[in-house]
């Protein structure tokens, strides 16, 4: 098996469990063996940003190496989001037991009806450029052509606190 493509991918649940939620995720992950984690962050209790008024969720960014392209990658993590029991049809941005996007896949851009990448709003969330820079500080986002240090240090820690847990 060859995994010549590195992809960041950020995880996250607020429901149950939380972090057995996303440690069981990331395990899923391999299960075929067509994706291998190379990094995986501290975790982190993050404040919810979109819709305030839910729990706080629990997040960490892996780091993998897959032969998957990037469809047949986001096609898996969406599987294993409904393995996790996660409903296709909820709130945006609400409530997930188990919430998986695509961050980065190699230097791609890609603007798709299924998958935008980088992720749309991966320079705006602190719950996904702090974990980020645990494992690549250095890495950059190819359209804003700047480091996940100096996202970070551009973003307001107010109403987007993360604090690590573990
Ligand atoms: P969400 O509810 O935030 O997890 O968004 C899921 C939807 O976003 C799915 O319909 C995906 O096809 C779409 N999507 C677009 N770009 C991405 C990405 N980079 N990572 C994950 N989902 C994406």
């Amino acid at each position: 098996m060859a995994y010549p493509h590195r992809a960041f991918i950020s995880i996250g649940s607020n429901l149950g469990d939380k972090l057995d939620n996303c440690l069981r995720g990331i395990d899923a992950l391999t299960a075929a063996g067509d994706i291998r984690i190379r990094r995986r962050s501290a975790m982190y209790r993050t404040e919810p940003v979109d819709f305030k008024d839910q729990d706080w969720f629990v997040n960490c960014v892996i780091l993998v190496e897959t032969g998957l392209d990037p469809l047949g990658l986001l096609e898996r993590l969406q599987s294993v989001q409904r393995q996790a029991g996660r409903p296709v049809e909820r709130l945006r941005f609400g409530p997930r037991v188990l919430d998986l996007d695509l961050l980065l896949y190699d230097g791609v851009i890609l603007e798709d009806p299924r998958l935008t990448l980088p992720h749309p709003r991966l320079h705006r969330r602190r719950f996904v450029l702090k974990p980020l820079c645990d494992i690549d500080p250095d890495t950059v986002h190819p359209v804003l052509n700047q480091t996940a240090q100096a996202l970070l240090a551009e973003l307001e820690e107010e109403g987007q606190q993360v604090v690590e847990i573990e």
